[in-house]
Order: structure tokens, then sequence, then C-alpha cells
């Protein structure tokens, strides 16, 4: 699947390079991964609409290490699949239509409602197991912003 969930542990929820960088920092990345791939979403190839810089981690579950291996460019409706679960409470509050969403699933990966249905339980399964332990975070070249 080109364009999967994934759910960060509710124990490094408010710990991401996005939020623990100044903004500026930030903008500049942001902007240094644009120049570098072009103003389109790395993942389904939309050019309309506000880019959005999703850091993606891998997830060690035996030292429950979460390192950060990179950046996308995603259009809105590719980041709102990654964060699902965000996705859910803005459709509860009439911000967004969760059909939207999974439709835009279906369609960048060619598969049926069924298909989204599951997999988005499955991440929720892994979510909760690992929102149950305390993570440490590896940066990669970002730790050397975060020592002192
Ligand atoms: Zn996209």
């Amino acid at each position: 699947m080109k364009l999967i969930v994934e759910l960060v542990p509710s124990t490094v929820w408010y710990s991401s390079l996005y939020r623990l960088l100044p903004s500026e920092v930030w903008s500049k990345l942001r902007e240094g991964i644009i120049a570098e791939n072009g103003r389109r979403c790395q993942i389904c190839g939309a050019t309309l609409g506000k880019m959005n810089l999703h850091e993606c981690w891998n997830y060690d579950d035996q030292n429950y290490i979460q390192k950060l291996v990179g950046f996308n460019l995603l259009c809105t409706m590719c980041h709102h699949v990654k964060h699902i679960g965000f996705a859910r409470i803005l459709s509860d509050q009439g911000k967004l239509d969760y059909a939207d969403v999974m439709a835009h699933f279906c369609k960048v990966n060619g598969c049926s409602e069924a298909v989204f249905t599951k997999h988005v339980d499955e991440a929720f399964v892994i979510w909760h197991k690992r929102s149950q332990y305390q993570w440490s975070q590896d940066f990669g070249e970002y730790n050397i912003c975060f020592k002192k």
C-alpha cells in the first residue's frame, strides 16, 4: 500500500520535531524539502492545496525507541490518513468529512472500504500496545538541536 496509517503512541504525542523546533527552523526545513522535491504530495502526487511536512518514524518495539527516519511532504488528505485518530476527532467536530478521508485512502491504494477499515483497526491495535510504553526518542541528525 502506498498510503498507510501511522499512529504516534500517545506517550510521545507532544514531543515531535515540529513542536520542539522553533517555527522558523521548521519552515526552513519545509522549504528545503519543497525546493528539493517540488511542491507536490510525495504519496499521491497532488499539487493543489496546503502541503504538510510529515515526520516519518521508525519504531523499535523491543527497546522502545522512536527514531526519526525522514520527512514527507503530504497533501492534507494523505496527512489526515496518517493521523486517522485526529481525523476522526475533526470529523466528530464537523470540521472534516471522514468519508472523504476514507475515499482518498481507497483511491490512492486502489482498494475497497473494507480494506481501509481493516487497516485502520490493525493500526489502532498497534497504537494501543505502543501507547502503554514510554519511548526514547532519536531525532537522528536533529538530536543536536536538543543537546545542551
Ligand atoms: Zn497526497
